[in-house]
């Protein structure tokens, strides 16, 4: 099957490498000539693990091509994916369409017969009908299916969510489409991956379903983090105890910060904003939203507490600043808003992050970037850590204590035991666990003490939970 891929971004990239690695001839199309020139010299414009080596095998095998030339790439496609993005459009939360759209109005133009057209990318229900009605009114005569094949893939573990994923979901009008797209999926047979054949809006909607159950998971975990800290109990037993009710499964519970990256956040807002134009109230994920909305904030105020009450004029350390590990996605990270307040509150940032400070220096003003951990923890009042990179969770601990003014670890992913940060001397601050034994004068929050038995069922298992596998999409 030839297979023209429309936007080559996070999703649009990985799924025709991963199509074209199923033995699909693909061709990649992408508006940004920057991004297609480097991809033609076998350079990844974002950050992914493990793609890099798939769209040079991929390429080289030539399965997978890269172009600027929509006519081009159109030319004996049986199946072309929209992959555009669908960002919230500004001052509204509904999803801005106009990509979507004018993509397909671009490839109506040049659209083979009995062609099947996909969108991949995240839409509102109803968003197929108008891509139909697109096309048709380019095309009156022609012959052409448009078909629902939401992407459910995280960043940071991309290819193995595509060519593992738990369900397919294609939402079909005919029994063509239907075939095309269970046939394209086929390579998953052989996993038992469920593949979910449904109607065009059902399988649009799946997906804003999906994301807002999700975050309303970590809304909820997050809420209880809190309740926590102020019964003196800790949230990695408590989401242990919890998660392991298969009814309710593990993932999605460690709490944190707050979500973001570039689907969550969108997603909940566009959902909320169908709900409305329908006339339907979803309260839960309206609640979701503003309650993340406003822990992104209060996570700073965790930090004034945490050096004493005030930051003016405090060197604040920030470890990580990517929406999630092993990404290079900045969009509505957490760490964005939490940096923004504690700079009105007077604190100086210097941060550090393995792979996001390229993205990050175009979003964050006045922070002093560095490549080192260490360097970065220099002379600071407190460290911060936003996001659990591999890295980041095995610092030396006594050697990153060493060059900072005050001892003071804020970790808001619950990356380090308490115990061994404890043990390198530093005062730590966490999420739903204990506060510190002894707490920096003119703190707000009373400490609470926590003494568990060593071998105590919920820490001796907890642990392996610390820096758990990146959740968010
Ligand atoms: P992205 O911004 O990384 O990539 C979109 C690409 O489309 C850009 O490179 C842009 O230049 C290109 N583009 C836009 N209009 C075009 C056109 N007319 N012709 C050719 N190229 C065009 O976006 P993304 O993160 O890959 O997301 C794409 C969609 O998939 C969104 O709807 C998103 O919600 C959804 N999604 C994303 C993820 C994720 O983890 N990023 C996961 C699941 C679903």
């Amino acid at each position: 099957m030839k297979i023209t891929i429309i936007g080559t971004g996070y999703v649009g990239l990985v799924s025709g490498t991963c199509f074209a690695e199923w033995g699909n001839t693909v061709v990649c199309v992408d508006k940004n000539l920057e991004k297609i020139a480097q991809l033609k010299q076998g350079k990844l414009p974002i950050y992914e693990p493990g793609l890099e080596e798939l769209v040079v095998s991929n390429h080289s095998a030539g399965r997978l091509s890269f172009t600027t030339d929509l006519i081009g790439a159109m030319k004996g496609a049986g199946m072309i994916f929209i992959a555009v993005g669908t960002p919230p459009r500004t001052g509204h939360g509904d999803a801005d369409l106009s990509f979507v759209y004018l993509a397909a109005k671009e490839i109506a133009q040049s659209l083979e017969d009995d062609a099947i057209v996909v969108v991949k990318s995240t839409v509102p229900v109803g968003t197929g009908d108008v891509v139909e009605k697109i096309i048709s009114s380019v095309r009156p005569t022609g012959s052409f299916s448009v078909a629902s094949n939401p992407e459910f893939l995280r960043e940071g573990s991309a290819i193995t969510d595509f060519r593992h994923p738990d369900r397919v979901v294609i939402g079909v009008e005919d029994a063509r489409a239907k075939e095309a797209m269970t046939t394209l999926y086929s390579p998953l047979a052989k996993y038992e991956t469920p593949v979910v054949v449904t109607r065009r809006r059902a399988s649009e909607l799946i997906k804003y379903a999906s994301n807002a159950f999700l975050a309303t998971k970590v809304t909820f975990i997050n809420e209880l983090a809190d309740l926590c800290e102020q019964v003196g109990t800790n949230v990695i037993e408590l989401a242990l105890g919890v998660g392991l009710d298969h009814r309710i499964g593990k993932s999605f519970l460690n709490a944190g910060p707050g979500y973001g990256g570039s689907c969550f956040p969108k997603d909940t807002l566009a959902l909320l904003r169908t709900a409305q134009d329908h006339g339907v109230s979803l309260r839960i994920v309206e609640e979701t939203v503003a309650a993340n909305e406003a822990r992104k904030r209060r996570m700073a105020l965790k930090v004034i507490d945490a050096v004493g009450g005030d930051v003016d004029g405090k060197t604040i350390s920030v470890l990580g600043l990517t929406f999630k590990p092993d990404t290079d996605d900045m969009r509505d990270a957490p760490s964005v808003p939490l940096i923004e307040t504690l700079q009105r509150f007077g604190a100086k940032i210097r941060a550090y992050d393995p792979v996001g400070s390229k993205n990050a220096a175009q979003l964050l003003e006045n922070v002093e970037l560095f490549d080192d951990p260490y360097e970065c923890a220099r002379d600071a009042d407190a460290v911060v850590v936003i996001t659990e990179w591999d890295v980041i969770c095995r610092l030396d601990l006594i050697r990153l204590k060493e060059s900072m003014r005050f001892p003071v670890l804020v970790d808001l992913r619950n990356a380090f035991s308490v115990e061994n940060a404890e043990a390198a001397g530093f005062q730590i601050w966490s999420v739903g666990r204990p506060a510190p034994r002894q707490a920096v004068p003119g703190a707000r929050s009373l400490p609470v003490t926590f003494d568990a038995a060593p071998g105590y069922l919920g820490l001796a298992t907890a642990a392996p939970l610390l820096c758990a596998a990146p959740e968010f999409g």
